[in-house]
């Protein structure tokens, strides 16, 4: 999920959007499959769903879960507590007070997009 995200600027049918919460969702009915948001995603993030025909990706289970106060499948469902979601711009949340104590990196920041999946490498043995 970028805060600049290519994939918004793209397309051309604004089927890829922002939403109130600042989620980079996709209408299906809006897109034509012209793939450009594809090409443009420099995560690889993106795919053509076969069954819609429409652009697909994570959504960090917007709709089904976050939108209802509950935390994406994955996260919940990680047996190693491996995953953390939360709100940024919420000093006090779980994710940016892990964030202010441990240094998270995001992939391509030269690129500008300002993603918000950051990666923590301490403790991990590489
Ligand atoms: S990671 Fe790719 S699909 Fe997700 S918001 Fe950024 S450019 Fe768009
Ligand atoms: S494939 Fe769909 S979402 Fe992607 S740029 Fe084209 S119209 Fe927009």
């Amino acid at each position: 999920m970028c805060q600049k995200a290519p994939c918004v600027s793209v397309c051309p049918t604004k089927a890829s959007y922002y939403n109130e919460d600042g989620v980079v969702l996709i209408d299906a009915d809006k897109c034509v499959g012209c793939k450009y948001c594809m090409t443009a995603c420099p995560y690889d993030a993106r795919f053509l769903n076969k069954e819609t025909g429409a652009a697909d990706k994570c959504t960090f289970c917007y709709e089904l879960k976050v939108s209802k106060g509950e935390k994406p499948a994955c996260v919940s469902t990680c047996v190693g507590g491996a995953l953390m979601f939360g709100d940024l711009n919420d000093p006090l949340s779980e994710a940016s007070q892990f964030l202010a104590k441990h240094k998270g990196e995001v992939r391509k920041p030269e690129l500008g997009t300002h993603p918000n999946v950051y990666y923590i490498y301490e403790g991990v043995v590489k």
